[in-house]
C-alpha cells in the first residue's frame, strides 16, 4: 500500500468524482487532494513516490469521468489558489479561480477579457484547453503561466512553451498549473459588461446552458489553428455534420445529444459515463458512415470502465 505524504490540505481517499464534475457521472478517484496552498502543493508532489499518478481537475466541465473512476491522486485546487488581481492591463489570476470571475474583474478594471465570461471553467482548465470563444482564445492573451512540477518546484512557463493548438497545449507531464497571467485590451468597463451580458444572452439562446453537459462534443472538423484568426477556418461544424448524420436528438440510456444543439452531449438525469461516452462513439461512427469524417473528441475522457 502507498503511504501518501502528510498535508496541510484535505486527503479523501476513493472519493467519488461524480459530483465534481459538469455531467455529474464518474467512479472514484483513489485519492482527491485538495492542498492547502502553493507549499503544501509542492511538498506533498515532492514527498509523493514517483510511481503514483496524478491528475490535476479544474472544474470538469470538460470531462467525463469514467464509472471505473481514476487510479490516480486527483489535485483539485481550491481556496489559496483562486486570487485575482489587476495591474493595469495585466490580470494574474490563480488556476483555481473561475473563467468568469476573472471576466468581470478585469472588466471592472478597463480590460478585456470578455470571451472568458460564458465558459464555465477555472484559468488552469483554460490555460491547459486553450479555452475560447467568439475569436478569441487564451492563447491570444497569455503572457505567462506558473506551474508545480511533478518532482515539486515552482516553474514559469512562457506562451511558446504552452505549444497552443486548437483547443489544446502541453504542460510538462504531471504539471499542476498554479496560476496565469493575461495581458488583453483597453476597453470601457460599463461597454465591457454589456458585451459579456449580451454574450451570455446567445448561448442561452443557442446552447443547453441549462442542462448537465461539457459544451462542445467534438472539435469542428476544420479547426486546427489556435488563434481565431484569418487562418482559423471553422466552415465545417460538428453540429452540422452530427444534424446531417441524422443524430441530432439520439439517445442511449440517459444520454443525449441535444436537441437544442446537436454538438452537445447531454445527462438527462441517470446517465452513466458509459451513456455519454458510447452515444458519442455511435455519433461518431454514424458521421464518418454519412460524410466521411472523423470527429475527435473535444470532451476529455479520462479513467476505468466498470468491470463486467
Ligand atoms: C456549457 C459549457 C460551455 C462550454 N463552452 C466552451 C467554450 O465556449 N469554449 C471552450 O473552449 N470551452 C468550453 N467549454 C468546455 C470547458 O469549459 C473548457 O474546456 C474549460 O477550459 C475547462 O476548464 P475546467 O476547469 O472545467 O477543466 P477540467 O474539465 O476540470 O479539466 C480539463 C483539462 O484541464 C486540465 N487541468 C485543469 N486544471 C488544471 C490545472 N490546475 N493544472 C493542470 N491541468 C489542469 C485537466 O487535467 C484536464 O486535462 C464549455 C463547457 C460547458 C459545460
Amino acid at each position: 500500500m502507498t503511504v501518501l505524504p502528510v498535508t496541510r490540505g484535505k486527503l479523501s481517499e476513493n472519493r467519488s468524482l461524480s459530483d465534481l464534475t459538469w455531467l455529474r457521472v464518474g467512479g472514484p478517484a483513489d485519492y482527491l487532494f485538495q492542498p492547502a496552498d502553493i507549499e503544501d502543493l509542492q511538498g506533498f508532489l515532492r514527498e509523493l513516490p514517483d510511481d503514483v499518478v496524478i491528475f490535476p481537475m479544474g472544474v470538469g466541465s470538460n470531462l467525463i469521468v469514467r464509472d471505473g473512476g481514476l487510479r490516480a491522486v486527483v489535485i483539485r485546487l481550491g481556496r489559496g489558489f483562486n486570487g485575482i488581481e489587476v495591474e493595469g492591463t495585466k490580470v494574474t489570476a490563480g488556476a483555481a479561480a473561475l473563467d468568469a470571475h476573472v471576466a468581470r474583474k478585469a472588466a471592472d478594471a478597463g480590460v478585456d477579457l470578455t470571451f472568458l465570461r460564458t465558459i464555465p471553467g477555472s484559468i488552469g482548465g483554460a490555460v491547459r484547453m486553450n479555452a475560447g470563444c467568439y475569436g478569441s482564445y487564451t492563447a491570444d492573451v497569455l503572457k505567462k503561466a506558473t506551474i508545480v512540477t511533478r518532482q515539486g518546484e515552482v516553474i514559469e512557463l512562457d506562451p511558446e512553451d504552452l505549444n497552443f493548438r486548437y483547443r489544446q497545449s502541453d504542460l510538462p507531464d504531471g504539471a499542476v498549473l498554479i496560476s496565469a497571467t493575461f495581458e488583453g485590451p483597453k476597453g470601457d468597463p460599463d461597454a465591457l459588461h454589456a458585451r459579456m451580458t449580451a454574450q451570455l444572452q446567445k448561448r442561452d439562446e443557442t446552447q443547453p446552458t441549462k442542462d448537465r453537459s461539457a459544451g462542445s462534443t467534438f472539435r469542428n472538423p476544420a479547426g486546427f489553428s489556435s488563434t481565431g484568426k484569418a487562418d482559423d477556418v471553422h466552415d465545417l461544424k460538428a453540429w452540422k455534420v452530427i444534424d446531417d448524420a441524422g443524430m441530432r436528438g439520439a439517445k442511449k440510456g440517459g444520454a443525449q445529444m441535444s436537441p437544442k444543439h446537436s454538438n452537445f452531449l447531454i445527462n438527462t438525469g441517470e446517465a452513466t459515463a458509459a451513456d455519454l461516452e458510447g452515444l458519442g462513439e455511435e455519433v461518431r461512427k454514424k458521421v464518418y458512415e454519412t460524410s466521411g469524417i472523423t470527429l475527435e473528441w473535444e470532451i476529455m475522457r479520462v479513467g476505468d470502465p466498470l468491470k463486467e
